[in-house]
């Protein structure tokens, strides 16, 4: 994305109160275009951000306050909205972010504001919860030492929940319950209390003793807390050096101010040594917020963000749209990583979106990264961000070496992917007692399943896909749509029996083929559907910490922030795989994956051994491993991007048209290419099949528009997409600054 323009706007515009009779536009969680007109009902006063119920046309809906209205309705026809929910206003800055959002992607406003509403639940008042008292008249009712013991400690009549009543007597609460059953205590109604949230992170802690160049980084952060005011801090640390601990200093430094803090990871649901961590430093548990959540949970972290109750949160890219009242600090931790790029829905990059949040609440955002993106590398190197840099890793622990393994001259048995090179040293690895990880992109078994007969390919009948076997599960899988299939006896299409041969890794494979070379190593996979819970993950990483396991087979998932001391060797058994296709990004993401991974190796004392098996020793990707040249590379990614105007020197947006009937979505794709934008500095290329032509069982065409950096791209797509009639069939989404080209 370009830089975050300028808010818009102006100023904000306060917080703007609302009388009975008063006009004012409702902004519902909902596909619609914009806000809609109602009236303030009498005997009510409302501001802006109240959530307020409304009537939607035979039915009632949930929305925001969103300012004075359009006024496109006549104001007799207006209906009133119904009720204020009992529940703190959707803070200003946090509606302008709505409407920046969906300015910028294009998206409709109530989409993005659903993302805020993400806890329908938490906007209805807390439930009075039932506490227990003694009743004054109790019946006569037999007498065990547990009841006497919970009667103990009711004397004092004051009223406790059945779970603290078991605690405090140390009975189970079933004897709670026998005791209300039998009418000796009573129930009562209290009022909810403020969400039990356990304790909160102390700031004052001490931190560990920081190196002179990470006290010189933390200083910086720390001042940029204090300070307040927008600005953007690149901490770019080699893996290792310390870069968590650093701003650790800056959080410490935003509590202390009162403020509130959002971090963003990148696998949240992998987040468990993050948090131990976190608690070392602040003795307590910040709270967390991503899809694995119950409702409960959400309902509770939603209130208590909005409320201001909490002040830490560590979250996936959704907790961007958190109601934050007092945020002070965001960091977004691996702030290259492709997945805060969300690719449903509204299309965003949480990343970017988090500079904007910072930008329109005026508070410091640090992102942090050991491989930063070409974008953010760009920035700082233009001076719009400070880049803070941590050369060395922490402890004198020295950064691996890095080699790689040649496979055009490697003799590695057919069938086979680990390469007689890669296998001595992981003999050597184990005879020293040290752990390893082989590192392999795939998940399952192998990718491909074809008949020898008749060379049919297993595809998915819903995607351009083919179906991946799992063996340990039994079955052919898309990673695409979830179907799931059998594998065959048969051939499809020539009927042979037994004709079908697996083609290529996966993760399984690579695992089978360790159990036979090396039947006394203990060997994990760590892929996400073996890993699909933070509770599997977090046991994973336990083992492993714990040297239950010696070696790791896995795909990216385990090849981020990890830090293992006794793992010292990690082979890339693939380190090609990400290069194919023609994807923008690709060399920069292969650099940082495989560098991101080789940054396992030799954390603490034992130094540690990465090994690329490559069949292109000379790709730049490898040579930039090989010789740790991460600027050269940049370098030369930048040259090659500006010279054909791509990102970050020129602006991308793709329009997907996708829908069930091919036709329907030819016919619009045609129209679009017939509409396409003209003018100085803009092209457009397709509309073409995608590369998924079919996805979940929808046809896909692909249209980019590329323009020039100063192009006001959202205003030349919005003039675009006016023009194609409205279609029911087809949808059309836009994709500004894609990372997928799928
Ligand atoms: P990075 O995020 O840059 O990869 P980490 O912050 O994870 O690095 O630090 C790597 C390891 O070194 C962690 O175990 C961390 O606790 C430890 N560490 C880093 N800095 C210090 C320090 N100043 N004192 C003690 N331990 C440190
Ligand atoms: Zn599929």
């Amino acid at each position: 994305m370009t830089k975050p323009s300028t808010p818009e706007n102006g100023a904000p515009p306060g917080l703007q109160k609302h009388y009975p009779g008063d006009r004012i536009g409702v902004l519902l969680p909902l596909p619609l275009s914009g806000v809609y007109d109602y009236l303030v009902a009498e005997n009510m006063t409302l501001v802006d951000g109240d959530f307020v119920t409304v009537p939607l046309g035979a039915r009632r809906a949930t929305g925001v306050v969103w300012g004075a209205g359009t006024g496109n309705v006549a104001q007799a026809k207006l209906k009133a909205a119904q009720g204020r929910l009992d529940c703190p206003p959707l803070p200003d800055v946090s509606r302008r972010f709505v409407d920046w959002v969906a300015r910028y992607t294009l998206a409709q406003p109530g989409a993005v504001l659903k993302m805020a509403m993400s806890s329908p639940d938490a906007l209805a008042p807390p439930k009075p919860v039932r506490a227990y008292v003694l009743n004054p008249d109790a019946p006569a009712f037999k007498k065990t030492k547990a009841r006497e013991k919970v009667l103990q400690v009711m004397a004092d009549d004051r009223p406790r929940l059945p779970k603290e009543l078991a605690l405090e007597a140390g009975t189970g609460t079933s004897v709670i319950k026998g005791l209300a059953d039998a009418g000796v205590i009573t129930p009562i109604a209290l009022p909810a209390r403020p969400d039990n949230l356990g304790t909160a992170p102390d700031w004052a802690l001490a931190g560990p003793d920081l190196s002179p160049d990470q006290a010189t980084a933390a200083t910086v952060l720390e001042k940029r807390t204090e300070a307040a005011g927008f600005s953007v801090t690149l901490l770019d640390g080699v893996p290792g050096s310390g870069k968590t601990e650093v701003y650790f200093q800056a959080v410490a430094e935003a509590l202390k101010q009162g403020g509130q803090v959002l971090v963003l990871l990148p696998e949240i649901a992998l987040s468990a040594q993050w948090l131990t961590r976190f608690r070392q430093r602040f003795g307590a548990l910040p709270g967390e917020w991503h899809s694995d959540l119950t409702a409960a949970q959400r309902r509770r972290t939603w209130r208590a963000v909005a409320g201001g109750d909490t002040q830490v949160i560590v979250g996936a890219r959704s907790a961007l749209f958190l109601p934050f009242p007092g945020l002070r600090l965001i960091v977004c931790d691996e702030e290259h990583d492709s997945s805060f790029k969300q690719e449903e829905g509204v299309i965003y990059n949480a990343r970017d979106m988090a500079v904007v949040r910072a930008q329109l609440g005026g508070i410091p955002i640090v992102l942090a990264s050991a491989t930063p993106s070409l974008e953010t590398v760009i920035n700082a190197d233009a001076g719009r961000y400070r880049l803070l840099h941590l050369p060395e890793r922490h402890a004198g622990a020295t950064l691996p070496e890095i080699g790689f393994i040649d496979m055009r001259k490697e003799k590695t048995p057919s069938q086979c992917w680990l390469s007689p090179s890669l296998r001595e040293h992981l003999t050597a690895t184990m005879e020293k007692g040290e752990q390893a990880m082989l590192f392999l992109n795939r998940r399952g078994y192998a990718p491909l399943t074809l008949c020898r007969t008749c060379g049919h390919r297993m595809q998915c009948p819903s995607c351009t896909a083919w179906l991946v076997e799992h063996r340990a599960g039994g079955r052919l899988l898309c990673h695409h749509c979830g179907f799931t299939a059998q594998p065959p006896r048969h051939c499809p299409e020539c009927q042979k029996e037994d004709s079908f041969a697996t083609c290529g890794p996966g993760v399984e494979r690579l695992a089978e083929e360790v159990r036979d070379v090396f039947p006394h190593i203990r060997a994990e996979i760590a892929a996400s559907d073996t890993l699909a819970s933070p509770k599997a993950a977090a046991a994973l990483i336990k083992r492993i910490e714990d040297h239950d396991i010696d070696l790791i087979i896995g795909t990216q998932i385990i090849a981020k922030g990890y830090h293992f001391p006794m793992l010292t060797l990690v082979g890339a058994v693939d380190a090609d795989l990400g290069l194919g296709g023609g994807d923008l990004r690709a060399a920069e993401r292969t650099y940082q994956l495989l560098y991101q991974v080789a940054g396992r190796a030799g954390r603490a004392e034992r130094p540690g051994r990465v090994l690329l098996q490559t069949y292109m020793p000379e790709h730049p990707v490898m040579k930039a491993l090989l010789d740790g040249d991460r600027e050269g590379f940049l370098a030369a990614e930048a040259e090659g991007r500006e010279q054909a105007s791509m990102p970050p020197f020129g602006r991308l947006a793709a329009l997907i048209v996708s829908g069930l009937n091919e036709a329907a979505v030819d016919d619009t794709a045609l129209a679009l290419g017939r509409a396409a934008p003209t003018g100085h500095g803009i092209s457009v290329f397709g509309p073409a099949p995608a590369p998924f032509a079919m996805l979940r069982g929808k046809h896909r065409r692909r249209l980019l528009l590329k323009t020039d950096k100063e192009c006001n791209l959202q205003a030349v797509i919005h003039e675009w997409l006016a023009q194609i009639p409205a279609q029911r069939k087809v949808r059309i989404q836009v994709d500004v600054d894609p990372y997928s080209f799928l």
